[in-house]
């Protein structure tokens, strides 16, 4: 059942819109913008429907790699070189890190008007307006100093105050009202959190709310934030999407862009049916559906493709890719998790110039070079827990081959010039660096909007994906855990490997799982598969320790 199989409207008339902007600029300034050509610059006919269709609701709907987030770099800088203040666009991302990146790539597309624009986070947007009109100061609890907070009232273990906070946060996010069974303990909490004069990340969104709704503050803000953009909108919460909609209005200059296939943050709150609703909750709205995939390869993209097509609860729609078909997806079973390690890293090295890292240092030092056309920087390993983090970063560091694990690197670049309260609002994802040149490990949820040539998503096995290890069967949202590797599916451009272990060990047990049943759902024709078997473990193994 497709819940909502969306008509699909193209908009007409975007030349002539644009040749009338030209005539305006002609007219009134003398000139032709120079910088316009550079905006719209490579993009195809509906990315520059998007791009330019600037007033009114309009939502942006497409598959992964269609170019939604460059689509809404152009846009903002489109609108500034069309007359809009930079004070005047409210642009939200998903994280800090790409906050900084949409800033960086929107300045260097025009010019250093771009970075007067607010380009951040929710928890950010809420920060500025509790900063800009509660005249108290406040502190910003952590997600620990929570968790102490609720241990303390509780007078309970961490593991009850975690699922405490968890309720608390639900509720939060829904901007709703707390049940009987919790409701003690929200108001203990609540009180706790007044006296400390300090507020928990979900208040940055929900405070704000109040306050705009109450003390006439919404027209200022509105007279402010007159162009909005929201990226990744598949994933906002009922509390944001409020937030959004009040700053908006009904018929606001709006623009969400997002795809429901890549909505993985329901268990945090997200809720996807904002995404869905938009053309009921915004009047007039009109919809932009991009189709031409620039970053993955056929079989990239008709695996993954064929994956999600599994769900019902989606808006279905048509993808291709620009791209040659490619190599097929490699499915490769290994006997356990550190031939998993080890399999990714020949393959790297394989792609490094045929030789290892070590080799390349020692040639360079000679005077010789391996020529290696790609570079660290363009591999990812992607997994479903952090928990798997350890057996792979083992076999980066028995290689040589540098690695960053996000979440445990150093503070990403612009940390130390934020204030403590900026600095709070730091998350895993930020501490991405795209600028080093290593190889990427992460979770699945971290991968989110990044691409990469080479992608390894490794514990491809029944209990990881859809993860179900110690879980209550009946919570398990088997739609959202295929929406989520899909998501890692389609961060690949040229290469994915899928790869499952006959035996883990993982959380202090043995396992001998099965290979994920998605990878039942991708057809024959996409694939690839290998088996390296514990006799070739050994025989690689040796092999590797040569290379030293
Ligand atoms: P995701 O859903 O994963 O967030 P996305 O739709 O936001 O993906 P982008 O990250 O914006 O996609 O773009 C994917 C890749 O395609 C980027 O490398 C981008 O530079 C490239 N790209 C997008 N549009 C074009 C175009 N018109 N011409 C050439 N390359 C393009
Ligand atoms: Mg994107």
């Amino acid at each position: 059942m497709v819940l909502c199989n969306c008509k699909v409207y193209r908009i007409s008339g975007f030349i002539c819109d644009y040749n009338r902007l030209l005539r305006h600029y002609k007219t009134k300034k003398g000139v032709i913008p120079v910088t316009a050509s550079r905006i719209l610059h490579k993009l195809n006919h509906a990315q520059k429907t998007a791009v330019t269709t600037v007033s009114g609701p309009l939502l942006i709907v497409a598959g992964p790699g269609t170019g939604k987030t460059l689509t809404i770099i152009r846009r903002i800088a489109y609108l500034i070189d069309t007359g809009v203040s930079p004070e005047n666009i409210l642009a939200v991302t998903f994280t800090n890190r790409a906050a900084n990146e949409m800033r960086e790539r929107a300045e260097a597309v025009l010019d250093s008007r771009c970075s007067r624009i607010f380009i951040g986070t929710f928890h950010l947007l809420g920060l500025r307006i509790l900063r800009e009109n509660l005249s108290d100061d406040f502190t910003i609890l952590g997600r620990d100093e929570q968790l102490s907070l609720i241990k303390a009232l509780l007078e309970k273990s961490r593991g009850r105050a975690r699922r405490v906070a968890e309720r608390i946060s639900r509720i939060k996010n829904f901007a709703g009202r707390a049940e009987d069974e919790i409701k003690d303990i929200y108001e203990a909490y609540q009180s706790a959190l007044k006296k400390q004069s300090a507020l928990d990340f979900d208040d940055l969104i929900l405070r704000p709310l109040g306050m705009l709704a109450e003390n006439g503050l919404l027209e200022k803000y509105r007279d402010r934030f007159r162009y909005i953009i929201v990226d990744e909108y598949q994933d906002i919460n009922p509390a944001q999407y409020k937030l959004l909609a009040l700053l908006a209005g009904s018929a606001g200059n709006i623009c969400a862009v997002g795809d429901s296939d890549q909505a993985i943050y329901s268990f945090r709150g997200a809720d996807m049916d904002s995404f869905l609703n938009f053309e009921k909750d915004f009047r007039d709205a009109r919809k932009v559906f991009l189709s031409d995939s620039y970053r993955s390869t056929g079989t990239i993209l008709g695996a993954s493709g064929s994956l999600i097509k599994n769900n019902n609860r989606r808006i279905d729609r048509k993808i291709s890719t620009v791209r040659e078909r490619g190599v097929p997806v490699r499915i490769i079973s290994v006997p356990d998790e550190r031939m998993e390690g080890e399999t990714i890293i020949r393959e790297i090295e394989q792609r490094i110039g045929g030789t290892s890292h070590y080799q390349m240092r020692h040639a360079a030092r000679g005077g010789e070079f391996a020529e290696a056309s790609y570079s660290f920087a363009d591999f990812a390993v992607i997994f479903r827990t952090n928990a798997q983090a350890g057996a792979i970063e083992d076999a980066f560091i028995k290689s040589g081959i540098p690695c960053q694990v996000i979440g445990r690197s150093a503070p990403p670049a612009g940390a130390a010039e934020m204030t403590g309260d900026e600095a709070a609002l730091m998350t895993p994802a930020d501490f991405f660096d795209p600028r080093a040149d290593a190889v990427t490990l992460m979770t699945l949820h971290m991968a989110k909007g990044l691409e990469f040539r080479v992608v390894f998503i490794t514990g491809v096995e029944e209990g990881l994906i859809p993860y179900t290890l110690n879980q209550d069967m009946d919570s398990i949202d088997m739609e959202e855990e295929r929406r989520l590797f899909y998501v890692g599916m389609t961060r690949a451009g040229d290469e994915l490997f899928l790869i499952h272990a006959r035996k883990r060990f993982l959380y202090g047990q043995r396992l001998t799982p099965a290979p994920s049943p998605f990878i039942g759902e991708i057809p024959g024709e996409f694939i690839h598969r290998t088996v390296v078997s514990g006799r070739d473990k050994r025989r690689k193994q040796n092999k590797q320790m040569g290379l030293f």
